[in-house]
């Protein structure tokens, strides 16, 4: 039986028998007992067919996995202990020191400096395209080396809609893995594999969670790349002599990559999501289609009353129709084009940074994606560590300020922003 994406959200796969917890259980527990080492022995063998130890997998932590698993349409997921854990296997999984990634500059702040900074002590070299790049430019970057472009949905905090058709048809072309962190927009809003990607990250801290409860994040195996003599991808069919000679494409299939990045990268990182965040975060997946129907709803409506507002320079939302990325967004978003509305305050830092001191009701945090709106300053605060030029290109000026707008009454939030505005 298919079900609808709701009912996914709320009851995913976990269906209780006679008599058992109808709330998926929480199974704190590192380890699984078995009677004979046979037993166990096959698990090391076949460890997608029972749970050995929780760094590797969890009942709770797979239920989850499962549950986005469906909602996206991939074959198989891994949850990690954050969003930074799910990118960093995400590019490990398939790039060793030599190789190169590309990725739009247009991304989350912590992303591009792992790119840009931290996967360079390893060798792995990120380069880096704008969203007006052309096609060429983007070609004439790609090299036997090159393991995958990156990109997210929609751009934390620049706000650019990803032209997904474009990328997938570079990628395609050059038989390259396409990448996609669809952490603003969600699987209710946006089903990145559906346009070509081949795998996809999330940070679940944000909307999937939805609470401000549990740091977590994802990767998704989309199941739609042929790893199989593709030069680039050697790793996929021929031996992992770290792992008793496993050939990754003959003992995942279809699902290979992630199970790569399980047996191969969690085993020996071990960001994995510990049970308790899992359990949290299915709960916070059970009303993820409301939720990002509301949040849509509401910061469409603050945009709109941004975009009127004498004391601001710009606002930048795709769900606006004059905004610059409103088109390319209206081709894959469906249901709404999130919650996150970035501004540009007039007056520059000062009058931005006195914005956020005469809020009322929105609170100041380091966070998106809440239930509660909240607000934040990134010039001065996540993106501090970027110099001017790099901060020019995550498109981030001085003067903007970011908006999460929650789910409360939009009146409400309307209210709290305008009245900011016009104390200053
Ligand atoms: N991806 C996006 C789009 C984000 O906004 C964030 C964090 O804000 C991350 C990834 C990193 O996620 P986490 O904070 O869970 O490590």
């Amino acid at each position: 039986m298919k079900y609808g994406k709701d009912t996914i959200c709320v009851q995913g796969d976990y269906r209780p028998k006679n008599g058992d917890p109808r709330v998926l259980p929480l199974y704190q527990s590192t380890t699984y007992s078995y009677d004979t080492p046979e037993q166990l022995a096959f698990l090391f063998d076949s460890p997608k067919s029972g749970h050995i130890y929780s760094r590797i997998s969890n009942p709770t932590v797979s239920a989850l996995e499962n549950k986005v698993t469906m909602l996206e349409g991939g074959v198989g997921a891994m949850a990690t202990s954050s969003g930074m854990a799910a990118t960093t296997l995400a590019v490990m999984t398939v790039c060793e020191g030599g190789d190169n990634i590309i990725s739009l500059s247009t991304i989350y702040g912590g992303t591009y400096n792992l790119f840009n900074v931290t996967l360079k002590k390893y060798g792995i070299e990120c380069r880096f395209v704008t969203p007006d790049s052309t096609d060429e430019d983007i070609e004439k970057l790609i090299d036997g080396k090159t393991k995958m472009i990156f990109a997210e949905t929609v751009a934390n905090p620049a706000m650019v809609a990803l032209d997904f058709d474009r990328f997938a048809r570079i990628c395609k072309k050059h038989k390259l893995l396409f990448v996609v962190d669809n952490t603003l927009a969600t699987p209710c809003l946006v089903r990145p594999f559906e346009h070509g990607a081949n795998v996809i990250v999330h940070s679940t801290t944000k909307y999937m969670d939805g609470h401000a409860a549990a740091v977590g994040g994802l990767i998704v195996d989309g199941g739609n790349f042929e790893f199989d003599q593709n030069e680039r991808y050697k790793d996929f069919y021929t031996p992992d002599e770290s792992y008793h000679g496993v050939k990754y494409i003959e003992e995942g299939g279809a699902a290979a990559y992630i199970l790569k990045a399980r047996m191969q990268y969690m085993r020996d990182l071990g960001t994995s999501m510990s049970p308790f965040n899992a359990y949290l975060t299915n709960i916070g997946l059970e009303t993820l289609h409301l939720r990002m129907a509301r949040h849509s709803e509401n910061a469409l409506a603050v945009s709109r009353a941004l975009a009127l507002d004498p004391n601001v320079e710009w606002v930048k939302y795709p769900g606006l129709e004059n905004d610059k990325y409103h088109d390319i967004a209206s081709r894959y978003f469906k249901g709404g084009y999130s919650g996150m509305v970035v501004f540009g305050v007039k007056g520059g830092r000062a009058k931005a940074e006195q914005f956020i001191k005469n809020l009322k009701l929105i609170k100041q945090v380091t966070h998106i994606a809440d239930v509660r709106s909240c607000v934040l300053h990134p010039a001065s605060t996540t993106h501090r560590q970027l110099s001017d030029s790099d901060l020019v290109a995550c498109g981030i000026t001085d003067n903007l300020v970011r908006l999460s707008v929650g789910i409360e009454n939009k009146e409400d939030i309307i209210n709290d922003v305008l009245s900011a505005l016009s104390a200053l």
